[in-house]
C-alpha cells in the first residue's frame, strides 16, 4: 500500500532554477518538484532586515530561496501527478556571493557546503597563483573549508610541484598532489570527498573532469563545461548543479560556474585581511586598529612579510585584491 503521504520525503535539491527543481530523495530517486506558494514569497519586510546580522537575523529571510544543496521536505502534488517542496530545512553553510544587506538581496549559490576544493595544475595551464588566492578568499569570506588540488604532476615531477604551493601549504591549507595519468594522490582525494558536499572549482583545462572519472571510473562526470560556455564574458550567473558521488560513502560534488571574480562577491575592503589564515595571528598587534596593511607603520603584516613569515605573493595578492574591492561600488547592487 503506498498513498500519497508514504511517498512524501526528504532530499537534497540537485539542480534546477525557477520553476523546477530536481530532488533526490534520501532513497536516491530522483523526482522533478516546484516550490510550494508559499515558499516562494518575498519576505515583506526586506529593507528592515538589510542589515541585521548574517548568522540570525537574515536566516529566516534566506530560507525562503531555494539552492543547489538545500535540503527539503517533498510530497505529492495534489494539482496534479508532479512533485511539490513543502519545506526548507535549515541550512548549516552557504556559498553566497553578495552578501545580505545588498540592494538586491543575497544570492546563494550553493547551500550546505562543506568544503571548497580548488583544482590547478602545476602545468599546461600555467598555475596562476594569484588566481588561486581569489578562490580561497571566496571560500574563506565564506567561512567554508579549502584545500588545494595541484594537479598534473606527471609534467614536473613531485618535487618541483610542492615547490610551487609551498606558501599554501604553510599558509594551512590541505594541499593534494595528484596525477590522473599515474594515479598519484587519488586515494587522498577519494576520501576527503566521501560523504561531504564538495564545491570543485578551479580554471578550465586543469583536470576536474579528468580528477572526477579517475576517482569514479565509469561516471562520465563533467565539471565545468556548461558553465565555460554559457557564461562566457557575460555577468550572469548560471546555477550550480550537484552531482552525487556513485560512492558507498555518498557525498557530492557542486558544479558551480562564475566563482572567479572576486569583485563580483560583495567583500568590504576591510573584512579581506581575515580571509588570509595566515595574516590572521598578525592582525591584532598592527599599532592602528583599521590597518589596511599597506602603508601603516607599525603594521604587523608588513614586519611579518619582511621577516618572511608570510609569503611575499600572498601579501600581493592581499593588496591586489584590497585595491579591486576598494574600486567596486557594492551600493549600486
Ligand atoms: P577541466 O576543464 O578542468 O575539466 O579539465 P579536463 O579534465 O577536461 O582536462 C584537460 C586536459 O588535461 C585533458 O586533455 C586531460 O587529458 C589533461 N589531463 C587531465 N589530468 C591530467 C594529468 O594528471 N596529467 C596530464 N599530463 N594531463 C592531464
Ligand atoms: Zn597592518
Amino acid at each position: 500500500m503506498t498513498g500519497p503521504t508514504d511517498r512524501a520525503g526528504r532530499g537534497v535539491v540537485l539542480g534546477g532554477t525557477g520553476g523546477l527543481w530536481r530532488v533526490r530523495s534520501e532513497d536516491g530517486r530522483i523526482v522533478d518538484a516546484s516550490l510550494r506558494g508559499r515558499l516562494k514569497r518575498e519576505p515583506a519586510a526586506r529593507a528592515a532586515v538589510a542589515d541585521a546580522p548574517r548568522r540570525d537575523g537574515g536566516a529566516a529571510r534566506e530560507r525562503l530561496k531555494l539552492a543547489v544543496g538545500d535540503e527539503v521536505l517533498f510530497e505529492p502534488d495534489e494539482r496534479g501527478g508532479a512533485w511539490a517542496i513543502r519545506e526548507i530545512l535549515p541550512r548549516r553553510s552557504r556559498l553566497a556571493r553578495r552578501a545580505p544587506g545588498g540592494a538586491y538581496g543575497e544570492r546563494i549559490v550553493a547551500a550546505n557546503v562543506d568544503q571548497v576544493v580548488v583544482v590547478f595544475a602545476v602545468a599546461k595551464p600555467e598555475p596562476h597563483t594569484r588566481m588561486l588566492d581569489r578562490f580561497l578568499v571566496i571560500a574563506e569570506a565564506n567561512e567554508l573549508a579549502a584545500r588545494v588540488v595541484v594537479n598534473k604532476i606527471d609534467l614536473t615531477g613531485e618535487a618541483d610541484a610542492h615547490g610551487l604551493f609551498s606558501d599554501y601549504e604553510r599558509a594551512g591549507y590541505p594541499v593534494h598532489y595528484t596525477s590522473t595519468k599515474r594515479g598519484d594522490g587519488l586515494a587522498a582525494m577519494r576520501a576527503m570527498l566521501g560523504g561531504r558536499v564538495s564545491v570543485f572549482t578551479g580554471p578550465s583545462g586543469v583536470g576536474k573532469s579528468s580528477l572526477l572519472n579517475a576517482l569514479f571510473p565509469g561516471s562520465n562526470l563533467r565539471v565545468g563545461e556548461i558553465s565555460e560556455s554559457v557564461n562566457k564574458g557575460r555577468h550572469i550567473t548560471v546555477g550550480a548543479t550537484m552531482l552525487p558521488l556513485p560512492d558507498a560513502e555518498g557525498g557530492y560534488v557542486v558544479d558551480t560556474p562564475g566563482l572567479r571574480e572576486v569583485g563580483m562577491w560583495s567583500l568590504p575592503a576591510e573584512h579581506l585581511d581575515r580571509c588570509f589564515p595566515e595574516l590572521r595571528p598578525h592582525l591584532a598587534t598592527c599599532r592602528f586598529a583599521d590597518c589596511t596593511h599597506t602603508v601603516e607603520p607599525g603594521c604587523a603584516v608588513k614586519e611579518a612579510v619582511a621577516r618572511g613569515e608570510v609569503s611575499t605573493g600572498r601579501y600581493e595578492s592581499y593588496l591586489k585584491l584590497r585595491g579591486e574591492l576598494e574600486e567596486a561600488d557594492f551600493t549600486r547592487w
